[in-house]
């Protein structure tokens, strides 16, 4: 396995390989967020595991916001979705 492909969760702090993350990222020229953006999109990036606990703690004190600087009005409930949908 090769290091660079490896990502870390802004809550738990565990390193995975970055598909196994859900990713968030802010727009770099609008400040709009997206979840799993596809290669063509580009700017700010954080990651959190595909898991509840860290879906939840990334949203408690505004920590997403704060990382990504930005006051999306990104839900906790848009990230569960992606949950759900890679369970399938
Ligand atoms: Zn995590």
């Amino acid at each position: 396995m090769t290091q660079k492909n490896l990502r870390k969760c802004i809550s738990c702090g565990e390193i995975k390989p970055r598909e196994d993350m859900i990713r968030i990222m802010k727009e770099h020229s609008t400040n709009v967020i997206f979840t799993n953006p596809n290669s063509k999109t580009f700017g700010r990036s954080v990651y959190l595991c595909y898991n509840l606990s860290c879906i939840e703690q990334a949203f408690k004190k505004n920590r997403l916001n704060k990382v990504l600087k930005t006051n999306s009005n990104l839900e906790k409930t848009d990230l569960i979705k992606l949950l759900q949908d890679r369970k399938g």
